[in-house]
């Protein structure tokens, strides 16, 4: 997570909390799917949270991605499974703003149109993303993180040193707990253990209330316990927020997928299969490609 795409979340976050007490909005933060649709504000009451349509990404004439459909529906968590490079980061990098398709559509909830945005505004209207490596603020401590994720906006200067509210500082104490640190709130997060980190970014985020959260090998370098406790953190998730989680630990998607959520595999750029994890392992041609290795 950059410093821009943290100030862009942010921001949209602010702007919430301004409509949640200005009383026009229907309700709170997990209120936020069912809210009703105002201009400019992602419209998720068709179920659909994200939609692409015949994606094609060309590097020098390869195709990362191509032709590729895919639909993830409101609160839904999607894991994505498939070889190395399947297209899995290039399909984030689109979603996010980062990569310009050759061809095909992006829509977040029915009516926004990702590509007519910039990477910045997609942060803003609820799009979190959590790279492969941890990108925390190494210096400051766990709560400083934190607090700066909720903080951090166009106006920074101004809030920056600005108090907390009570309602904030319960907010970061809520966060604490889900993340599983309340007992290193004080501790620098260049101190902390991998999994740590890969936690306290994802609070981080967590902090702007993204609608979809993309997770690029979230698990990847975690100990088998951190691995089960991240599992734990995405299924409390579910429901409020839409995921998709890009893994090659079977372990943890069949934790996430729980023997009855769809999996999605890719493979050259396409969805190869798509069905339960049980299902997909199973099917010749992904044993061909990738599970039979
Ligand atoms: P995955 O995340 O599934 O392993 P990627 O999306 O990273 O796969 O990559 C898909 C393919 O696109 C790979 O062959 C990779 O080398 C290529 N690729 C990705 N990004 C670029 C880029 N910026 N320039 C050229 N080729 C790229
Ligand atoms: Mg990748």
């Amino acid at each position: 997570m950059t410093p821009e795409l943290l100030q862009a979340g942010a921001k949209r976050r602010q702007q919430h909390e301004e409509r949640k007490s200005s009383g026009t909005a229907s309700g709170g933060r997990s209120a936020g799917f069912g809210r009703p649709v105002r201009e400019g504000q992602a419209d998720f009451t068709q179920g659909v949270a994200l939609y692409l349509e015949d994606i094609t990404v060309s590097f020098d004439g390869f195709k990362a991605l191509n032709a590729l459909t895919l639909a993830i529906n409101v609160g839904e968590l999607r894991c994505i499974i498939g070889p190395n490079g399947a297209g899995k980061t290039t399909l984030m990098d689109v979603i996010t703003g980062k990569t310009r398709p050759d061809a095909g559509s992006v829509f977040f909830g029915s009516t926004i149109d990702l590509l007519r945005m910039t990477e910045p505004q997609i942060a803003q209207i609820g799009v979190g993303r959590k790279f492969q490596k941890p990108t925390v603020y190494e210096k400051l401590t766990v709560f400083e993180n934190l607090e700066l994720a909720l903080k951090a906006d166009r106006r920074a200067r101004a809030t920056l040193f600005s108090r907390l509210t009570g309602e904030q500082l319960d907010r970061i104490g809520q966060m604490l707990a889900l993340i599983h640190l309340k007992a290193d709130v004080q501790r620098t997060a260049g101190l902390l253990s991998h999994g740590q980190k890969q936690w306290l970014e994802i609070g981080m985020l967590l902090m702007q209330d993204p609608k979809l959260l993309l997770l690029d090998e979230p698990v990847a370098g975690m100990t088998d316990e951190e691995t089960e406790r991240t599992a734990e953190l995405f299924l409390s998730l579910e429901g409020q927020h839409s995921l998709v989680v890009v893994e090659h630990d079977m372990k943890f998607v069949d934790q996430l997928t729980q023997g009855r959520k769809k999996v999605t595999v890719l493979h050259e750029g396409s969805v190869l299969a798509e069905g339960l994890l049980a299902d997909v392992q199973d099917d010749q041609k992904v044993v061909e490609v990738y599970l039979g290795r």
